[in-house]
């Protein structure tokens, strides 16, 4: 087994890094209004890693809040019945462009260029799209651009769609080969149970391999009901971030230096170690999603 510290230390080399924050750490809680303080912050830091001679791509939600919000549809509920799928499509087509007018102008100030990329399972499984997907970020980042990426969600019906932004960012590291995918969250990382509910459960600080004991313990949390990513979409996405090489970390979104402390090697947050498996097909996967 390799050391801790020695991984830890890696982290400074990551070149590539995938950075998703999910829709709760986007918004207050109790109005369901932008953060603006913590976008800007992560803006910032984002910015920051850039001029450090990173490559940096940002997997955002909040587009369905922020829509439901300028529609003042607030009082429907994630997931609920109200939210059909029309609703949950004008809310993401209206939230969508207020979201990349945020960023562009915070990046903007920053000195920074950034685009927009809106995915869905087509763009994964089929051939030439993926192939255009995998041309366009590779274009982008290498003309220094920060790609903002989201779920095509005004178009993804079920059967198109990836579902949650876990998933979506680790399947973006995975085309990119990205080096580093870290999901802020507003939890410290992955917990032997749920902190919330139960005092002794236990912090782990590193994954190696991914149990099915492990796998197991993330089903049935739920997660925050403005986004859709409780701790078992985490657990898929490490599934398909550490099979394609990429190591992960789920780190808290409370305080966004984390993203600095993080690729200065200090521990923070749940490392998932990174190990390719040769018999995972990326394609194959993600067609499958919501299948079974
Ligand atoms: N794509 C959705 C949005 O932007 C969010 C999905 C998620 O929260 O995982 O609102």
């Amino acid at each position: 087994m390799r050391n801790m510290g020695t991984l830890r230390e890696q982290l400074k080399d990551k070149k590539r890094i995938v950075v998703k924050i999910g829709s709760s750490s986007l918004t207050h809680k109790e109005t369901g209004e932008m953060d603006y303080i913590r976008i800007e912050k992560l803006v910032r830091e984002l910015s920051d890693i850039r001029n450090q001679g990173k490559e940096v791509v940002l997997v955002t939600s909040g587009a369905i809040a922020a829509g439901k919000k300028a529609l003042n549809l607030n009082q429907i509920k994630r997931n609920s019945e109200a939210e059909t799928m029309a609703v949950k499509q004008a809310c993401s087509a209206v939230g969508q462009a207020r979201l990349m007018m945020t960023y562009q102008k915070l990046f903007a100030e920053y000195n920074q260029v950034a685009a927009q990329i809106l995915m869905t399972k087509n763009t994964i499984v089929d051939n030439l799209n993926r192939y255009n997907a995998h041309n366009t970020f590779t274009e982008l980042l290498k003309l220094g651009v920060i790609p903002i990426v989201n779920e095509n969600d005004t178009v993804a019906t079920y059967e198109i769609e990836i579902g949650d932004n876990d998933t979506l960012s680790a399947i973006v590291a995975a085309l990119i080969d990205a080096d580093l995918l870290i999901l802020l969250s507003d939890i410290d990382g992955l917990y032997t149970d749920d902190p919330r509910r139960n005092p002794d459960a236990r912090f782990i600080e590193q994954v190696d391999e991914l149990t099915d004991e492990l796998m197991n313990m993330g089903k049935g949390s739920t997660g925050s009901d403005v986004g859709t990513g409780g701790m078992n979409t985490k657990l898929v996405a490490a599934g398909i971030a550490t099979r394609s090489d990429v190591d992960m970390i789920i780190a808290n979104s409370a305080d966004i230096g984390i993203l600095h402390r993080i690729l200065n090697g200090s521990k923070e947050g749940t490392l998932f170690v990174g190990k390719r498996d040769h018999s995972f097909d990326l394609p194959g996967y993600v067609d499958k999603l919501h299948k079974n």
